[in-house]
């Protein structure tokens, strides 16, 4: 492995403290592979702007990253306040979903509305409302036709369009929201390269998203946030149905008991990588760097432990949106990820089973460039399904360089786990493709002569192409 190369990839969220062109300059020579946008908290101008600025300040740095637009899914969120409201512990408090509506002691009982407008019918008395992802809980004590009624457990202070999980509730809202579909659209005539579809509850979230990008004849790649109890139910078929997924752990560690997070991670990761699906470890990775220059014990732990577990991405939410210390934080992952890699050489891979035969010719691949010491996997792709089948297979030292003759293509690549994407158009003879790639990576440094190269590639064959496996010496 080349000193240099990261196979674990970092996904930060724009915002703030990241958005302006040399904070992005430098992340982008840092490393960073995708930028987020979380339409939460994103203007249709705001998300033209940064979308232009990233294209822009990547071709000036020569390296292409990929954004992924998160869009909010059924997210229940309080509405405005015009001025935060400080609730007090024991205090009554309502959530209206009608505006206006008459209430019972309206002048002594404070409110605020949602957004979601069965969350009368769906909740049950004393069941339990975070808002804010926890930092005020109230139970609910009465329900009313157009209201609930509830007293607050843990006080704190409730700002406007606060973000609200009901644990264990059916949540009965679309998957994907009007909103969802607009934002989306700005994203896609921007040139978007992946959609994350927040709180995806089941594979039928990820269909009527497809069919909707399909009647657009977009490209772009979709990833299933998982994020409640429905989604961890229902793993497979999402895993199954997505392009990848986010372990969404911020709202998980809410939803479900904190307990399970860590064993739901690391069924989520083994899911992926047995269904050749990447994966991305999200959120409080290095939360305490929001404010110190240093991450704790734990959270350098935690990022080593996605390491460890095979992730393809990791990534930065707060910490680059609001964050003192956005680029430290993506050298720190950096760090962390490239000591990690060295070490896990030795775990026992549970990868992707193939049972395909054109599968079973890149697992030939990665089994041999497993052997050779200081080897590197080299191949070719225009729809991206070489270099996903061995991704998912997770060579243990090999870089994969991979070709591919389009630039979102190369784009989309960045999500997986060791896959360093290179754009080149193809020859008409598949060997002529081979010299060239060779040329290219030799004149950037990535190759020297007497490296070892595995090529997984198809080759011409008496006038047809046949899969191949080859070991060549560089030169
Ligand atoms: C999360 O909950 O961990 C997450 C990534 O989603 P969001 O930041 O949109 O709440």
């Amino acid at each position: 492995m080349t000193p240099d190369f990261r196979r674990t990839k970092i996904i930060f969220t724009l915002g703030p403290a990241t958005e302006s062109e040399e904070m992005l300059e430098a992340l982008i020579q840092a490393g960073v592979d995708i930028a987020r946008l979380n339409m939460a908290h994103a203007t249709h101008e705001w998300t033209r702007t940064m979308i232009r600025r990233i294209r822009k300040v990547s071709a000036k740095v020569g390296r292409d990253i990929a954004i992924l637009m998160d869009i909010k899914g059924p997210e229940i969120r309080t509405g405005d306040v015009s001025a935060p409201l400080e609730l007090k512990a024991g205090e009554v408090f309502d959530f209206t979903v009608k505006p206006g509506a008459d209430r019972e002691n309206a002048e002594e009982v404070r409110s605020v509305d949602v957004n979601y407008r069965d969350l009368v019918n769906d909740i049950r008395v004393g069941d339990t409302v975070l808002v804010d992802n926890g930092l005020i809980t109230l139970e609910v004590l009465e329900k009313h036709n157009a209201h609930i009624r509830c007293r607050v457990l843990i006080p704190g202070e409730l700002k406007s369009r606060r973000h609200i999980n009901l644990p264990g509730v059916k949540v009965n809202l679309p998957s994907l929201t009007e909103k969802d579909k607009g934002d989306a659209t700005v994203g896609l005539e921007e040139g978007l390269d992946f959609i994350a579809l927040s709180f995806v509850r089941s594979a039928a979230d990820i269909a009527e998203l497809r069919t909707w990008l399909e009647e657009k004849k977009s490209k772009v790649r979709v990833i299933a946030k998982v994020e409640d109890q429905s989604g961890i139910t229902n793993l497979d078929a999402i895993v199954q149905a997505s392009d990848g997924l986010m372990i969404a752990r911020g709202d998980l560690g809410i939803e479900c008991p904190f307990e399970e997070l860590p064993i739901i991670q690391r069924r989520a990761v083994r899911a992926c990588l047995a269904q050749s699906r990447p994966v991305i470890v999200a959120t409080h990775m290095l939360e305490s760097m929001i404010s110190q220059p240093m991450p704790t014990r734990a959270e350098i732990t935690d990022v080593a432990n996605a390491v460890y577990e095979l992730a393809d991405c990791v990534m930065l939410s707060g910490e680059t949106t609001i964050g003192k210390y956005p680029l430290e934080c993506v050298q720190i992952l950096d760090k962390i990820a490239k000591r990690i890699e060295i070490e896990d050489d030795t775990e026992i891979r549970e990868v992707a089973v193939f049972t395909g035969e054109r599968m079973k010719v890149l697992h030939s691949a990665v089994v041999l460039a497993n052997e050779i010491p200081h080897s590197k996997i080299l191949t070719f792709t225009r729809h991206g399904f070489m270099a996903h089948g061995l991704a998912a297979l997770r060579p243990v030292h090999s870089p994969i360089l991979t070709f591919t003759p389009h630039a979102q293509l190369l784009r989309q690549l960045r999500l997986l786990r060791a896959v360093e994407p290179f754009q080149m158009p193809f020859a008409t003879e598949p060997d002529a493709t081979i010299e060239n790639a060779s040329a290219l990576l030799k004149e950037r440094g990535r190759i020297v002569p007497g490296d070892k190269l595995i090529i997984a590639t198809d080759i011409l064959s008496q006038d047809r192409l046949v899969d191949s496996v080859q070991l060549r010496t560089v030169r």
